[in-house]
């Protein structure tokens, strides 16, 4: 069984800052499903790559059955791994559906990060941070949020239902955000 902790929050809300330190110190594996979709989008051959594209770019949310063979595939890559950081999945009810058809018997979902901070924020930090993605403009960020609001909101109220989320408010520093987190997987792990 795979250990599992799903981080999600709004876009620019600091799930990737924070995934690396945690992958750092905490000796989680970090899979960005955002990451490996464009890593998926660039790879020569994928017959993937305009599909993925243009969901990047509108803001909607690419087939289940993509995104959780992406996860599946990096996770068998690090059978060693003590846990996984999943990034920024699931997102709608499609994705979670999915995960629970493929990914259901072979994972142990530990908790959910929630990262939360004010849209206006998360969509200034996204304009400034310079990655160089071309999902980082207006017009794309309105969308992206929509989908958040509509799609990505519901499913962290599904977990919430379960008991299973950790909210932690990322408006602030990444080392106070970062603290906090600590907190949060020291008291899981106790358990
Ligand atoms: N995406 C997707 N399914 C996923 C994760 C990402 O379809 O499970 C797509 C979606 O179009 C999203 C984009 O990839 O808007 C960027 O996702 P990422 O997590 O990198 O960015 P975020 O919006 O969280 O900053
Ligand atoms: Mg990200």
């Amino acid at each position: 069984m795979y250990k599992v902790v799903f981080v999600l929050g709004p876009p620019g809300s600091g799930k990737g800052t924070i995934c690396a330190q945690i992958q750092e110190n905490l000796g989680y594996v970090h899979l960005s499903a955002g990451d490996l979709l464009r890593a998926e989008r660039e790879r020569e051959g994928s017959q993937f790559g305009a599909l993925i594209e243009n969901h990047i770019r509108n803001g909607s949310i690419v087939p289940v059955e993509i995104t959780c063979s992406l996860l599946e595939i990096a996770m068998i890559a690090r059978e060693d791994a003590n846990g996984f950081l999943i990034d920024g999945f699931p997102r709608n009810e499609d994705n979670l559906a999915g995960w629970k058809r493929q990914m259901g018997e072979k994972v142990n979902e530990q908790f959910v990060l929630f990262l939360s901070c004010p849209v206006d924020v998360c969509i200034d930090r996204c304009l400034h941070r310079g990655q160089g993605r071309t999902d980082d403009n207006v017009d794309s960020l309105k969308k992206r949020v929509d989908t958040y609001n509509q799609s990505t909101f519901p499913i962290i109220e599904h977990f919430e239902k379960l008991g299973m989320v950790r909210e932690v408010n990322s408006e602030r520093p990444v080392n106070e955000v970062y603290a906090d987190v600590v907190k949060v997987f020291a008291a899981a792990n106790q358990q």
